[in-house]
């Protein structure tokens, strides 16, 4: 890390940043309100340190040795940004005083689905809009999401999901599981989501994050936390810091049976926040993979100073393609907002 002296000029800048650019390094500027702050991306083991540290213009140099530190509080402070990232989709912040609820469908199944789930997350409530037109799943036999069958069916998916937002006046959010996908989704949609079984892919993380717009970027079941975060640092690099991590369960542990679909990891919301900046959400849905216990599980995410959920809803929740054991009805839902603004009243804003 390179931090420049409060008066530094411009030229100063650019030479430390060409230096930088010398030892085959890429620089991340910070343009703070007092001094500018020059993160290196690369192996800072190449890099002189005390040679740096006699240019023009320079404070500081020293070698970081986190594998996130672009991320971190410490980066944040010196360039004078705040401590939490608040990420602003149109009206909603995410990350600031209010929680943020993202509800909808696992999957889109059809137009009239969608606008169905979609007006009652709103009446319930909800302030973004979720559905998964490309999916996951573990069986090539399964419903893969409408954008399975080709681009035109994707397209129209998409066009669907972005008519529904702006009717209900809800940011879109949807996953996208390739980077053949990236493209054509950021087209249509406010925040991308980058789902649990893709947080190790690097370059699909770089073109994500190139799109210049909110990620949504879900923690895999079997990565720990300094993993995920490391991986957060590749979107970061791309000058993105619009990243939204997302705790959703990690493997269970022991022989038998488990009663969950994963393990709700609770101690990584607070964990997650003194490390990064980054604003945390949960999904206690894929966590529980049962409606029963959604209710609990928000609550005690929020309690624990999540700043929102995502949440799967159904108007007919039996019905439904995908993850139908776990989707709540907007009802159920309407009475975990109410209950989570309450703890976050009670807990106070961090
Ligand atoms: C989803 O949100 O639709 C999803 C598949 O979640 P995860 O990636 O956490 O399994
Ligand atoms: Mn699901």
């Amino acid at each position: 890390m390179i931090i420049m002296k409060s008066g530094a000029t411009k030229e100063q800048i650019a030479t430390v940043i060409k230096e930088i650019e010398n030892y085959g390094l890429r620089a991340d500027v910070s343009q703070g309100d007092f001094r500018t702050i020059i993160g290196l991306i690369g192996d800072e083991r190449k890099i002189p340190f005390d040679h740096f540290a006699i240019l023009p213009g320079v404070k500081e140099a020293r070698m970081v040795e986190t594998p996130y530190k672009l991320i971190s509080h410490e980066y944040a402070k010196l360039a004078g940004e705040s401590e939490r990232r608040i990420i602003k989709v149109g009206d909603i912040e995410i990350g600031g005083d209010e929680l943020v609820f993202i509800a909808g469908p696992c999957a889109v199944e059809s137009k009239q689905q969608l606008f169905k789930i979609a007006e009652g997350v709103k009446k319930a409530g909800a302030h973004m809009l979720r559905g998964g037109i490309f999916k996951p799943r573990s069986s090539v036999h399964s419903f893969q999401g409408l954008g399975a069958a080709g681009e035109d069916e994707a397209t129209e998916a998409l066009e669907w999901f972005r008519e529904a937002g702006d009717r209900f006046e809800l940011p879109v959010v949807t996953e996208i599981r390739g980077e053949s996908q990236v493209d054509l989704v950021a087209r249509y949609v406010d925040i991308i989501q980058i789902g649990a079984r893709n947080m190790y892919d690097q370059d699909l993380l770089v073109k994500v994050a190139r799109t210049g717009k909110p990620i949504l970027y879900k923690r895999h079941f079997g990565a720990g936390i300094e993993e995920f975060l490391s991986f957060a640092e590749y979107m970061v690099a791309e000058n993105n810091k619009d990243i939204i991590l997302c705790e959703r369960g990690i493997l269970p542990l022991g022989k038998g049976k488990s009663y969950t679909r994963y393990t709700l990891d609770l101690a990584a919301v607070p964990v997650l926040q003194k490390e990064t900046y980054l604003p945390v959400i949960v999904d206690p849905s894929h966590a529980a993979g049962r409606r029963d216990l959604i209710f609990s599980l928000s609550c005690a995410s929020v309690a624990v100073g999540a700043c929102g959920l995502i949440i799967e809803v159904h108007h007919n929740p039996i019905e439904a393609l995908v993850d139908s054991q776990q989707q709540i009805t907007p009802d159920e839902l309407k009475k975990i907002i109410t209950a989570c603004q309450d703890i976050h009243k009670a807990i106070g804003n961090k």
